[in-house]
């Protein structure tokens, strides 16, 4: 950013609750955050609040986006698997932290409008897959982190299996209107709780699969 300039307001929100890690606020000050919103909420893109996406999607607060971000204690040479692409915001973020960036999204237009995002803002290499993240991206495991932007009861059992040892989850989880994001690692074969975040509204974790862990509607 240009002498002068302040700073992005997705950084000072960051910081406003409590986020330190200057790799994270980096990656907060890289990414425009609205390229990765509708044409129409665009003027909202600094509001420090989830915005609607379309297909009943919300992108989430850039803050909350930034304290789970942190939880996952990347330092850059990390293969990261995102659950629910949305508009890519999240995933632009990983792009400037880590290695390798897969995310996962069951509404096709919502992926398609991801990658139109992210190329650009010159982040082609995202690879953005269509399909039921709870089921994870078997062919791109193992992950070292694992980031869920979506709600649900319990961590699916896939996405655990895919966690390198040590790999670190984080996850809103609970039911509607008692979600807490949990912050997980992967020791001696299952996950730990090693750190409960904060009170949260996420958009819920639909499963199209044979153990549905939530609906749409
Ligand atoms: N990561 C986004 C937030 C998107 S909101 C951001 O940075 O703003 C959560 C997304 O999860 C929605 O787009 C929703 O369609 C998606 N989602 C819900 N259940 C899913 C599932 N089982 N697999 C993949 N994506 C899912």
């Amino acid at each position: 950013m240009s002498a002068g300039r302040s700073e992005r307001p997705q950084v000072a929100a960051a910081r406003r609750v409590g986020v330190t890690d200057e790799r994270v606020l980096a990656a907060m000050a890289a990414v425009p955050r609205e390229r990765f919103v509708p044409p129409a909420a665009r003027s909202e893109a600094d509001l420090d609040r989830p915005l609607r996406i379309g297909s009943n999607q919300t992108t989430s607060q850039p803050s909350l986006i930034a304290t789970m971000l942190q939880a996952l204690r990347l330092t850059g040479t990390e293969r990261v698997l995102e659950v629910g692409t949305g508009f890519g915001y999240q995933a632009a973020l990983l792009a400037h932290l880590v290695a390798e960036v897969v995310t996962v999204e069951r509404h096709a237009l919502l992926a398609d409008r991801a990658r139109g995002n992210l190329v650009a803002v010159g982040l082609a290499h995202v690879t953005v897959l269509v399909g039921d993240g709870t089921l994870g991206a078997p062919e791109y495991a193992p992950f070292d982190a694992i980031t869920v932007a979506a709600a649900a009861p319990a961590v699916p059992p896939a996405l655990a299996e895919q966690l390198a040892p040590g790999g670190r989850l984080v996850a809103p989880i609970g039911p509607r209107g008692q979600q807490v994001v949990v912050v997980y690692e992967y020791r001696d074969g299952q996950l730990v709780v090693v750190e409960r975040l904060t009170a949260v509204r996420f958009v819920p974790l639909v499963s199209d699969g044979p153990d549905r862990l939530g609906r749409d509607r």
